[in-house]
């Protein structure tokens, strides 16, 4: 169950990889691209939070149709913006893949749990799918176990965390001033 930094810390990691592999650089909108689209997938869990009844975490947010229709939005949203304020975006297509990049390095993170799973196939299908293959989700209250674990989880999530940033501004990629 990697959280929002260990999701960040993936898409982090893979961008730095093609950033060294293609000897470019990325522009800030293609980080943030990738960033957001790293942490996007949970934000269908304000939806349930305000909703408070609709369970739809891990569902449509978190599929292989999401990854190719939020990359789609983005490049349009893009369009429209740089029309809109006559403005030169560089390379939007890649900042838009990037955007969906993150969404998939999101499900491959959340795909690797083996006791929730992902409705990574939805629409077509409302399996809860994981790397060991498919189960039978169990809906409703949480076991105390289960609730021990996730704040065990977030706990490690939010200490990687910290090491990360730490990493960051000790490298100078980080200022305040
Ligand atoms: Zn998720």
């Amino acid at each position: 169950m990697p959280g929002a930094f260990g999701h960040m810390i993936g898409a982090w990691l893979c961008g730095r990889a093609y950033e060294k592999i293609r000897n470019i650089t990325f522009t800030q909108l293609m980080w943030a691209a990738l960033f957001f689209g790293a942490i996007a997938p949970d934000a269908d869990f304000l939806i349930e939070w305000i909703t408070d009844d609709l369970h739809i975490h891990r569902t449509f947010s978190h599929s292989l149709f999401m990854v190719v229709a939020a990359g789609i939005t983005v490049y349009l949203l893009l369009y429209v913006f740089s029309r809109v304020r006559k403005t030169k975006i560089v390379n939007p297509a890649f900042v838009a893949l990037l955007f969906s990049f993150g969404i998939a390095t999101h499900l491959f993170l959340d795909l690797t749990t083996s006791e929730s799973g992902v409705q990574v196939l939805w629409p077509f299908s409302d399996k809860w799918i994981t790397f060991n293959g498919p189960l039978n989700h169990l809906d409703g209250t949480p076991t105390y176990g289960q609730l021990k674990w996730f704040v065990k989880m977030a706990t490690i999530d939010m200490g990687i965390g910290t090491a990360w940033i730490a990493y960051l501004f000790w490298r100078k990629k980080l200022r305040f001033d």
